[in-house]
C-alpha cells in the first residue's frame, strides 16, 4: 500500500491477519478499544489437557493464534514468561486475553510510524497487565500517560457490593519514539473559575478580564502594553496589566478527562450501543495527528474512530471481524460525515509491499540448506538437499507471506505432519514420537 493510492479502508477479517499484511511505518495514530468482556473470547473451552496447568494450555484457545506464538516466544522471551505468570496469578482467561492482545500489539507497533502515537482503551480489570506488555514492546521511556476517562456522573456508577463504584476507563498512551506528534489541547475554564478570577468593573469593551502585576517587564514591553490600553491603576495607585478572558486558550489538557459524557446507551435514537463518544476520539485525533495523517482502529466496531477521523480530514483504516461493521459504517459516514462512498471494504488479507517477495527458488533452497546446516528444521536429522522441502513457517492461510524470513526446510515426513499448522504442533508431535521410540527401547531390553 503506497501513500499515493491510499484509500480509506474497512477490512473485514481477523485483525491479526490484516495487521500482518500491512506495511511497516504506515500509520500515524492507532486507537483501539478491544472487546474485553467479549463472550467470543471467553466461551471457548480450554481443551482436553485442562488438567495440566501449563503455559501450553492457552494454545488451545480459539482466539489465540498458534502460528504467531512461535514469534512471540522467540522475539519476546520476557513477555512469554510474564504471560505465564499472569496465568498463575489471574488464571487462564486473563492469560489468553493478554496473549491475544500481545500478538496484535507487536504488529501494531511495527505498522506505526516513528512519529506515531498509540492509545489503548481498557478497563481497570486488565489495564495493569496490558501496561507491562506495552512497556516491553514500546519501551518504558515511550510511556506518555495513563489517561483516566470518567465515564459518567455519580448516578451512573454501578456500586456493586462493598466497594466504590467503578466509574472510569483507562486509556494507555504511548509514543513510538521521542519525536512524536503532539498538538496540545485546551479545555474551557469552569464557570466557577471564571467567576472567581475574571471581572469587568470598568465595562471594558473587550469583556471579562483579570490582572497581574507588571513585574520585571522591560520599559519597551510596558509601553507596548500601555499603547494597547492594558495598563491600569489600582486604588492604591499601582500599575497592573489586564488579561482578557477572550484571549485565553483555556486550561492545558491533563490526564484526567472529566468533561466528556458517555454516549447514552438508553437513548432511543442510539443505533450503536457500544460506541465511544465522538468527542473522546476528536481529542485523541487532534492531539496526536495532523490533517492528512492516517488513523488506524483495529477493533473499529461501530466505526466511531473512522467517522471522527473522516470529519477531521484524516485518512483512516478500520478493521473488524464482524461484517455488520460495514453497514454501520456506511450509515454513520452518511449520517455524521456526509462522505458515504469515500471508502473501500476489503475482505481479503493484504500483502505487504515493503518486504521483498522471494519466490521459493532453487537458490533460496540452497541458502536455507546452508543456514540450517543440512538439517531438517523439524526433526533435526541430516538430509540431502533433494530430500528437503521449502515450508512457510507462518502458513499463507494465516497471513504468512512469500519472503525469506518465512521459509524453512523440512523433510518430507515433517512437512506432511505439520501441514498448515504452526511449528509448535510439529515439535509436540516429534517429541511424542521420540517418547514412543524410547519406550520401545525399554520394552526391548
Ligand atoms: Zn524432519
Amino acid at each position: 500500500m503506497s501513500e499515493q493510492n491510499f484509500q480509506n479502508t474497512l477490512y473485514t477479517n481477523d485483525n491479526l491477519f490484516i495487521l500482518n499484511g500491512l506495511n511497516s511505518n504506515l500509520v500515524d495514530l492507532i486507537y483501539l478499544d478491544p472487546p474485553f468482556n467479549s463472550k467470543r473470547l471467553y466461551s471457548t473451552p480450554i481443551g482436553k489437557k485442562q488438567a495440566k496447568a501449563s503455559f501450553k494450555d492457552m494454545w488451545n484457545w480459539q482466539d489465540v493464534n498458534e502460528a504467531y506464538l512461535e514469534t512471540l516466544s522467540e522475539k519476546y522471551p520476557a513477555l512469554t514468561n510474564y504471560i505465564a505468570t499472569i496465568g498463575a496469578v489471574n488464571g487462564k482467561n486473563m492469560m489468553a486475553y493478554i496473549t491475544y492482545m500481545t500478538q496484535r500489539i507487536i504488529e501494531m507497533y511495527r505498522i506505526l510510524k516513528d512519529a506515531g502515537s498509540f492509545y489503548l482503551h481498557c478497563d481497570t480489570v486488565a489495564s495493569h497487565y496490558l501496561k507491562f506488555v506495552l512497556d516491553e514492546i514500546f519501551g518504558k521511556n515511550n510511556f506518555r500517560n495513563e489517561i483516566i476517562w470518567k465515564r459518567g456522573t455519580m448516578k451512573g456508577a454501578k456500586a456493586v457490593g462493598k466497594q466504590y463504584g467503578r466509574n472510569h476507563d483507562v486509556i494507555l498512551y504511548y509514543s513510538k519514539s521521542k519525536n512524536y506528534t503532539y498538538n496540545r489541547q485546551h479545555i474551557e475554564y469552569s464557570e466557577d473559575y471564571v467567576r472567581q478570577r475574571y471581572k469587568n468593573p470598568d465595562n471594558d469593551l473587550k469583556g471579562l478580564w483579570t490582572d497581574n502585576p507588571i513585574g520585571t517587564r522591560s520599559p519597551e514591553s510596558i509601553e507596548k502594553l500601555r499603547a494597547e490600553g492594558r495598563i491600569f491603576k489600582t486604588a492604591g495607585n499601582t500599575e497592573r496589566i489586564k488579561f482578557y478572558l477572550s484571549e485565553m486558550k483555556g486550561i492545558a489538557m491533563d490526564d484526567v478527562w472529566l468533561d466528556i459524557d458517555p454516549v447514552n446507551t438508553m437513548a432511543k435514537d442510539n443505533k450503536y450501543p457500544t460506541q465511544k463518544p465522538l468527542p473522546l476520539l476528536y481529542r485523541i485525533i487532534k492531539t496526536s495527528s495532523n490533517e492528512g495523517d492516517i488513523v488506524l482502529d483495529p477493533f473499529c466496531g461501530c466505526a466511531t474512530t473512522c467517522v471522527a477521523a473522516q470529519q477531521l480530514n484524516r485518512k483512516w483504516i478500520g478493521i473488524d471481524i464482524e461484517k455488520q461493521a460495514v453497514s454501520l459504517l456506511k450509515d454513520r459516514l452518511s449520517d455524521d460525515a456526509g462522505m458515504f462512498s469515500d471508502f473501500v471494504n476489503i475482505l481479503t488479507i493484504p500483502q505487504r509491499t515493503d518486504i521483498q517477495i522471494v519466490e521459493p527458488t532453487k537458490s533460496v533452497k540452497e541458502r536455507l540448506y546452508k543456514q540450517q546446516n543440512c538439517l531438517c528444521n523439524g526433526c533435526n536429522t541430516e538430509f540431502g538437499i533433494y530430500n528437503l522441502e521449502i515450508d512457510h513457517i507462518i502458513p499463507r492461510a494465516k497471513g504468512g507471506g512469500d519472503y525469506y524470513e518465512n521459509y524453512q526446510l523440512l523433510c518430507g515426513n515433517c512437512n506432511r505432519m505439520k501441514g498448515d499448522r504452526p511449528m509448535e504442533y510439529l515439535r509436540m508431535k516429534i517429541k511424542a514420537r521420540e517418547e514412543m521410540l524410547n519406550k520401545k527401547f525399554i520394552f526391548g531390553e
